[in-house]
């Protein structure tokens, strides 16, 4: 765990992080692609998370259990955050300084299109998998 600083594209928000992990996982579900235009590649930051400039975050409700924000002004995507626990998981790219960042989990792996693939030897976890491990966690 490292901590980390980082600001959107345009400045108008800055974000600090104190518990970044530095095994980022990779969403290939649907929304994650859409909302990005290719797989979201995400740190976990845990609940330790400032954000100054938060008028200029907007926050879009993606789906029952956790919204996506992003910046106002420039559309920098800051975070996908999880209602029930408060943590939030961010991208990857908006920290540059990381230290051991290493690809440990693929999410939705089933939803993975067929015209990109990565070599990383990861973890996967299917849709089916995914619902069942939320449902017993939820
Ligand atoms: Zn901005
Ligand atoms: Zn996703």
């Amino acid at each position: 765990m490292s901590q980390s600083e980082t600001n959107c594209l345009c400045g108008a928000v800055k974000i600090t992080a104190e518990d970044v992990n530095p095994k980022f996982t990779v969403c290939h579900c649907q929304s994650c692609r859409s909302w990005g235009g290719a797989p979201f590649f995400a740190v976990q930051c845990g609940t330790k998370v400032k954000i100054h400039g938060e008028d200029h975050v907007k926050q879009y409700e993606s789906s029952a259990w956790a919204s996506r924000g992003f910046c106002k002004e420039c559309g920098t995507h800051l975070f996908f955050k999880f209602k029930q626990s408060g943590e939030y998981n961010m991208p990857v790219g908006l920290f540059p300084n990381l230290a051991g960042l290493e690809m440990d989990m693929q999410y939705f792996s089933d939803a993975r299109p067929s015209y990109y693939c990565f070599k990383n030897e990861t973890k996967e976890m299917t849709t089916a998998e995914i619902m069942a491990h939320f449902a017993s966690a939820l």
